[in-house]
């Protein structure tokens, strides 16, 4: 209680938090409140400067957002996770803490667009250099390394083709020249892969997908293998603010809670499309690494835990019959994100690689009449019925 002496005003302002006695909350608390207060200054200097310490300033470490950090380092077999605000947040905190000006990174071709943005920016900004290579080709990684090459960027499954990148081919070649594995395993999660078990150095997610899995908040994680790059990651993250909020976090170790549960059923639903599809006259090919003929599905086979929930597909009549699929689909949704309960679909060509030349689209193997879809974890029945009442649109 607060000092009955002092005016109600003064009062209202000091309320007194409520300790629980005899009793552990079972849901993570949601510690909304930007700043803690210690009884000399020496331990509020020590929480500032340590992200394993004590809380001192929610920019800097809160009790709700380390839960998530706990968790996922878990998943990851990491050393130290980082949360981020966004996954955007997440990339430019995993290279950011590694990058100077000059720097040159080995970037696998056809990654999210969002991060191409980032890098076409930080090259113009800071003179950084990339070389691409495709992210199956340990060779082409080894003759690509130059002395001031400090990171290779790969993704565990590409954006919309499902290109998965030999992990551990190419994070061996890194390691042997001493250059750090960044990889984005959004399009995975830790039920489908774990990037540091083969060799990576950094794995970063946008939570806002499939580790949140609700299509409900934007965050974004960083997992390190080592504890250096883990504080180096932790105050970059601090000092650029990029730390996300307690309220948003919860929402994220809720949606997590479930992850494995919703992997399953979304894994074995893409596995179920994608032989709908495949057995459809109206498809040309069906791009999902469960396929016999999908280029890396012996790969897939060996790094991941099934096959993922994301496939694309290509429709033999084009573009118009792409346009005709997304608009007659009617419970599934078309929304450009994915790694949410429900399924979604988009047509690449005219949203998220809508500024790809028809040469820039061939290169990466996508066509004017290539559709993506996110499965969810609806049953499994009742997509196919969607899925094939659509085609009958095509
Ligand atoms: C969505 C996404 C991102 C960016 O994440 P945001 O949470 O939107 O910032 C990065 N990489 C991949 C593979 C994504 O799908």
């Amino acid at each position: 209680m607060t000092d009955p002496k002092l005016a109600l005003s003064t009062r209202a302002v000091h309320v007194p938090a409520a300790d629980p006695v005899g009793g552990r909350p079972l849901s993570v608390p949601i510690y909304q409140t930007s700043v803690f207060a210690h009884d000399d200054a020496k331990t509020i200097t020590d929480a500032l400067n340590d992200p394993r310490g004590d809380f001192a300033y929610s920019r800097l470490g809160n009790p709700t957002v380390r839960a998530l950090e706990h968790a996922m380092a878990e998943l990851e077999g990491a050393a130290g996770a980082v949360a981020t605000a966004s996954g955007m947040g997440a990339i430019a905190v995993a290279l950011g803490a590694q990058l100077r000006a000059g720097s040159h990174l080995v970037v696998q071709r056809s990654i999210y667009g969002g991060t191409t943005g980032l890098l076409d920016d930080l090259v113009a900004r800071w003179g950084l250099s990339t070389t691409e290579v495709d992210g199956d080709d340990p060779a082409a990684l080894r003759a690509a390394l130059r002395p001031n090459t400090v990171a290779v960027y790969l993704e565990t499954i590409s954006n919309p083709m499902t290109v998965v990148a030999d992990l551990p081919a190419m994070c061996a070649v890194a390691r042997e020249a001493g250059v750090l594995t960044v990889v984005d395993s959004t399009f995975a999660s830790p039920m489908v892969c774990r990037p540091l078990e083969l060799g990576a150095d950094i794995v970063v997610h946008s939570a806002t997908k499939y580790l949140s899995g609700h299509s409900d908040v934007t965050g974004g994680i960083t997992a390190y293998a080592d504890e250096k790059h883990f504080r180096a990651g932790w105050a970059y993250a601090a000092t650029t603010g990029v730390t996300p909020d307690p309220f948003a976090t919860w929402l994220i170790i809720r949606g997590l809670q479930t992850l494995g549960l919703r992997m399953r059923q979304a894994n074995s639903n893409a596995v179920a499309l994608a032989e709908t599809l495949a057995a459809h006259p109206a498809v040309d090919r069906v791009h999902h690494p469960s396929r016999p003929d999908h280029p890396q599905h012996e790969l897939a086979r060996r790094i991941l835990d099934g096959y993922g929930a994301m496939l694309s597909f290509d429709l033999a009549a084009g573009e118009h019959a792409a346009r005709a699929f997304t608009a007659s689909v009617r419970l599934i949704q078309q929304a450009a994100s994915l790694g949410g309960v429900e399924t979604l679909t988009v047509h690449p060509s005219s949203t998220s690689h809508r500024s790809f030349s028809d040469e820039a689209l061939a290169a990466a193997g996508i066509s004017r009449g290539t559709v993506r879809l996110s499965v969810g974890i609806e049953d499994p029945a009742d997509l196919v019925a969607d899925l094939t009442q659509a085609l009958e649109q095509c």
